[in-house]
């Protein structure tokens, strides 16, 4: 399989997930969260495919972890953000992600 049928395989694959939702108070949910990784992996795997790095540098993810810590939706105890879930120290590294409210 090459690059381009890979791509077309994962945009397939993302197709057939389900739609996001919201739980009812505000935080992910399993399957959005299900959701997210699922994404994360398709979108990591594309940028990697079209040549970047996966991980960002040692500084910048310093950067995004500081505004994390700075931000209203960042849970501390469990260092994960409220809006996507996601644990910060994983997301941060990773150069396809992105703030899901765009601080970062
Ligand atoms: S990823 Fe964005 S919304 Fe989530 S905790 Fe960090 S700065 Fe806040």
């Amino acid at each position: 399989m090459d690059k381009e049928q890979l791509k077309k395989r994962l945009e397939e694959i993302k197709s057939r997930l389900p739609a996001w939702k919201p739980s009812s108070n505000g935080t992910p949910g399993l399957a959005t969260m299900a959701r997210n990784v699922s994404d994360s992996i398709i979108r990591n795997v594309g940028s990697v495919l079209e040549g970047n790095n996966l991980k960002v540098s040692d500084t910048q993810k310093q950067s995004r972890l500081n505004i994390c810590n700075e931000c209203s939706f960042f849970d501390k105890e469990q260092q994960r953000c409220k809006k996507c879930g996601c644990y910060m120290v994983a997301k941060t590294m990773l150069t396809a992600e992105k703030c899901p409210i765009g601080k970062w």
